[in-house]
C-alpha cells in the first residue's frame, strides 16, 4: 500500500515526505514519535498566547536559494535578523566578537592598534575561528585571542558541552568566529528569517497532500522491523523505501554502545511587558548555569502584551529520560559513527538522513538541503 515509509516527522522527513508525494505522486507512511509534527523545530503557544520553541530557539538562515525558494512555498517570512549580546565583565556587548565589541572592551588607543592589525594581517570581512585566532605571532592579536577565548568561549563551552573548546571537532567553535567587521548580526547568511505564522503552520502545509498518511505518538519499533534480511510493517513484508531520520545507534539497538548527545532543560518566564531584552538572545558565558536567554517575540515578530523568555541548562543526555538534541562532535564519537554508517550502508533500500541519524551538527537549512539530495537520488 505505501511505497515509502518515513521514521521521524522533522525537517529531513518532512522534507522527503512533500517531494514524494507531490511530486512522484508516491503513497507515503510517516511515523512520528511524539505527539506533534516538526521535530526539534517545533513551535506553539503557550498558555499566555506567546508563540514559542518548544526545544530551544530556532533562528532559520542560509545561503542556499534553492532551500530558500523550497520552504517559501510553505511560507511567508518575516525578516528576522538575530542579533545577539553576550556579558563581559558584566556589560552588555555584541557577538560574535567584531571590531564594534572591540571598541567597547578596550581602552580606545588600544582598540584601535587591535583593529588595524587584524585588518592588515588577516583582512576585512573576514571570519576567524577563535582556535585559528590563538595561532597568531602577533603580541596583540595574541592577546586578544586569549581574551576572547577565555571570556567567551571556554566557560560557555564548558557549560554547554561539559569539555573545553580544544576537546571538540574546531568546527564547532568555529561557528561563531571573530569576525572583522562591524556587521553586529550573528548570521551573514544572504536569506534569514522566520516562517511569519511559524515553523509548526509551515510543516502543516508541506504534509498536507492526501498520499501522505501521519501516524503520531508511535515509536517506528512498534509497528515495524527493519533488518539485513528483510523489513516487515504491521508484521508484512516491506519491500518500499524506508527513510530514517532517527538516532542512528538506536536503528541498530546500541550494538556498538550509546553514541554521546549533549541535552538541554528549559526553564521559562513570562512577563507582564511587552519586551525584556534588547535583543532576541543573552549569552551568559561565565555567570549561571545557563548558557543564554531567549525573548522569543524578539525572533518571531509576535505583538503581545506579555512577553516570555526561556533560559537553556545544558545537561548530559540520559536515554529514555531527557532528548539527545546535539551530537558531540569528537574524534572519538566519529569513530563510533562510522562504524554505525558501515552497518547502515549494509541495509537494503533503507536511508539515513538528519541530524541524528547522520550524527551531524546540523542546522536546518542543512537537513533540508540534504533531504532534498536525497530525493534527487531516489527520484
Ligand atoms: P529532528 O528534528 O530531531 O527530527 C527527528 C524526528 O524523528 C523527531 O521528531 C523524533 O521524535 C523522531 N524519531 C526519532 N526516533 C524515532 C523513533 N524511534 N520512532 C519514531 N520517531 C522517531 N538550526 C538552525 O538552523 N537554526 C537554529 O537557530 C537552531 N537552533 C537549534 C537549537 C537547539 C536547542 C537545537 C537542539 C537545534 C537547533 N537547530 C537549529 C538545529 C535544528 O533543530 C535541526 O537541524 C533540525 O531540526 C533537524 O531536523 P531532523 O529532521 O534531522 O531531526
Ligand atoms: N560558543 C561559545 N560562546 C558563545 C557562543 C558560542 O563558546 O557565546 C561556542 C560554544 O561551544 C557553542 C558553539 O560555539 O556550543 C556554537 O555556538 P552556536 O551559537 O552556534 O550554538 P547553537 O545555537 O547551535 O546552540
Amino acid at each position: 500500500m505505501f511505497n515509502t515509509i518515513i521514521i521521524g516527522a522533522g525537517y529531513a522527513g518532512l522534507v522527503l515526505a512533500e517531494r514524494l508525494a507531490s511530486q512522484q505522486n508516491q503513497k507515503v507512511l510517516v511515523i512520528e514519535q511524539r505527539q506533534h509534527i516538526g521535530g526539534n523545530a517545533y513551535d506553539r503557544f503557550d498558555e499566555y498566547g506567546v508563540l514559542i520553541h518548544e526545544y530551544g530557539p530556532h533562528i532559520f538562515h542560509t545561503r542556499s536559494k534553492e532551500v530558500w525558494h523550497y520552504l517559501s512555498q510553505f511560507t511567508e517570512w518575516y525578516y528576522y535578523e538575530h542579533r545577539v549580546l553576550t556579558k563581559i565583565d558584566g556589560k552588555e556587548v555584541p557577538i560574535p566578537f567584531n571590531l564594534n565589541t572591540i571598541n567597547e572592551v578596550f581602552p580606545k588607543e588600544m582598540a584601535e592598534r587591535i583593529q588595524q592589525k587584524l585588518v592588515s594581517l588577516l583582512g576585512y570581512n573576514v571570519r576567524v575561528p577563535i582556535l585559528k585566532l590563538r595561532e597568531q605571532g602577533d603580541e596583540d592579536l595574541k592577546f586578544l585571542a586569549d581574551y576572547v577565548y577565555d571570556k567567551i568561549f571556554l566557560n560557555y563551552t564548558l557549560k554547554q558541552w561539559g569539555i573545553g573548546p580544544e576537546e571538540l571537532d574546531p568546527t564547532v567553535t568555529g561557528r561563531v568566529p571573530l569576525y572583522i567587521s562591524r556587521d553586529d548580526r550573528y548570521f551573514q547568511d544572504k536569506y534569514q528569517g522566520l516562517p511569519k505564522f511559524g515553523y509548526t503552520e509551515m510543516f502543516k502545509k508541506m504534509l498536507d497532500h492526501p498520499n501522505i498518511h501521519l501516524m503520531l505518538n508511535t515509536k517506528f519499533q512498534d509497528v515495524m522491523t527493519i533488518s539485513e534480511s528483510g523489513h516487515m510493517l504491521f508484521g508484512q513484508t516491506f519491500e518500499g523505501h524506508i527513510i530514517y531520520t532517527g538516532s542512528i545507534d538506536e536503528l541498530f539497538d546500541y550494538t556498538y554502545g550509546e553514541l554521546p548527545y549533549r541535552s538541554l532543560r528549559f526553564e521559562y518566564d513570562t512577563f507582564n511587558v511587552e519586551y525584556k531584552q534588547t535583543v532576541g538572545q543573552l549569552n551568559s558565558p561565565n555567570g549561571y548555569d545557563f548558557t543564554r536567554i531567549t525573548e522569543f517575540k524578539h525572533l518571531t515578530g509576535q505583538m503581545h502584551s506579555k512577553t516570555t523568555l526561556a533560559r537553556e541548562y545544558p545537561e548530559e543526555y540520559v536515554r529514555g529520560e531527557n532528548t539527545p538534541y546535539y551530537p558531540i562532535i569528537t574524534e572519538e564519537n566519529q569513530e563510533k559513527y562510522k562504524q554505525y554508517k558501515k552497518l547502515a550502508d549494509s541495509l537494503t533500500n533503507v536511508h539515513l538522513v538528519g541530524r541524528l541519524a547522520e550524527y551531524k551538527y546540523y542546522d536546518m537549512d542543512a537537513v533540508v538541503a540534504a533531504a532534498l539530495k536525497l530525493y534527487n537520488k531516489l527520484k
